[in-house]
């Protein structure tokens, strides 16, 4: 490795600061990844590093789950002081995501503990370091799953940090920062992130339904739009949740024939007015037979286990099945499914920052945001147990003044 050591920079505080960044890229796996390059391209301050023990650490408030098993409880915990391109942000509202359920009681398997969820989150700026151009305080700010990444590789540049090819990306919690320090996310009254990965929200819009944006709304957009929902296509969306109703909106916003599938009787009106030309209740027999081989793409945002090939059936020849649910169990594909007719399934996760701005002024612009219904710490248990029973119209968001 080349030496980078600023000429103000004490040898000291430099080697500590590499063996810092050297072990969490080792921890993460980063294949020979030159540190020098990682530092500078991921704009660390090696010219005034701050030892963590003489900053101002932010003090947070929030909630965490302790383990798999118990319920989230008050936890305080700190986030680092504002470095010279931070933002502070002061969280006023946050999404609740089944993402944040999944990952609480570790039904895939990743949870690190305390964890704090979140990551629909919708703020005031607090404070900004000095090299921030993008916010002032006061602004409305926005942060979506990820709070930084290796920024160097070919899916970062291209800026498809989810897919970060160094495996380096930081997602806003349940996720080890390049220091090492657990990522804690919006079900807390404050958050710290890099302004590279802070987004800005349209005023226009009311800033609480604008908060599942940061999840449920680019996690849709991203794969609507990759797949070039639009005029003449006719697309369908399983399970009408969090990201159910955000696929309907942008699929109708884009001008595709949109078709909702849902187990719920109670959902058909509402599907109507959430922009579905047709529903269709996966209950009643034999309700796949009118759409055999007629779909040009489907979008699955189901939490839970189901069988998708009955749903591979209704793609045209070559069309594609993209899941964004993740549920606990695997899929299951019959060869027969995808074989006949050359049908591809396959995966979305979240979007890139520059789609999650591209995704926020477009919703800006055409007056789209979630429905949303509004709740509390104190309610957060009735709140997750609705969640899981498909039991909400069509995001809860958590008012962080309840928390204050
Ligand atoms: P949600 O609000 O709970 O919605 C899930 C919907 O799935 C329910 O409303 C229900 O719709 C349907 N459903 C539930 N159980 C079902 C079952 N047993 N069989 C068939 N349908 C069922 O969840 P969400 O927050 O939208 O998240 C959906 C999934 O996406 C979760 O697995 C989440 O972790 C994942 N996710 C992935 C990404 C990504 O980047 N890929 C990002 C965010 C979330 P109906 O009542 O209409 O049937
Ligand atoms: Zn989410
Ligand atoms: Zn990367």
């Amino acid at each position: 490795m080349q030496d980078a050591q600023p000429k103000d920079l004490p040898h000291r505080l430099y080697k500590q600061y590499r063996f810092q960044l050297s072990a969490t890229t080792s921890s993460l796996n980063i294949p020979k990844l030159d540190v020098d390059t990682a530092v500078s391209a991921a704009n660390f301050d090696l010219a005034h590093p701050i030892p963590r023990r003489f900053t101002q650490m932010i003090k947070t408030h929030g909630y965490a789950a302790q383990s798999a098993t118990t319920p989230l409880a008050l936890f305080d915990y700190e986030h680092r002081e504002p470095g010279p391109k931070d933002v502070h942000i002061e969280i006023d509202f946050c999404g609740i995501c089944h993402s944040d359920i999944h990952q609480a009681r570790n039904e895939w398997g990743n949870a690190i503990y305390p964890m704090v969820p979140g990551h629909e989150i919708l703020g005031t700026v607090k404070q900004v370091g000095a090299e921030v151009t993008k916010f002032k305080v006061g602004d409305l700010a926005a942060i979506g799953c990820m709070v930084d990444s290796c920024r160097i590789c070919a899916s970062c540049k291209a800026g498809e940090e989810q897919y970060c090819d160094n495996h380096a990306t930081v997602f806003t919690y349940n996720s080890k920062d390049k220091q090492g320090n657990l990522t804690f996310g919006g079900y807390g009254t404050n958050i710290v992130a890099d302004e590279s990965f802070v987004l800005k929200v349209p005023t226009n819009l009311d800033p609480a339904a604008v908060a599942p944006l940061l999840c449920a709304g680019i996690t849709t957009y991203s794969p609507l739009k990759h797949w070039n929902a639009g005029p003449g296509k006719k697309i369908g969306v399983v399970g009408l949740g969090g990201l159910g109703h955000m696929a309907l909106k942008f699929s109708h916003a884009f001008g595709a024939h949109t078709v909702m599938f849902t187990t719920s009787p109670g959902k058909i009106e509402d599907a109507k007015k959430l922009g579905a030309d047709e529903v269709v209740l996966t209950k009643e027999p034999n309700w796949h037979a009118a759409h055999a081989g007629t779909f040009d793409f489907i979008l699955d945002c189901v939490s839970a286990d189901h069988d998708i090939n009955p749903y591979l059936a209704l793609l045209k020849r070559d069309a594609v099945y993209c899941t964004v649910g993740v549920p606990e169990t695997p899929i299951s594909v019959h060869a027969f499914s995808v074989v006949a007719g050359r049908k591809s399934v396959t995966g979305s996760a979240i979007g890139g920052i520059k789609e999650t701005q591209e995704m926020l002024d477009f919703c800006g612009k055409h007056n789209i945001v979630s429905d949303i219904e509004m709740t509390s710490f104190d309610k957060l248990d009735e709140a997750w147990t609705r969640v899981i029973k498909g039991d909400v119209k069509y995001r809860f968001v958590l008012d962080l003044k309840s928390l204050k």
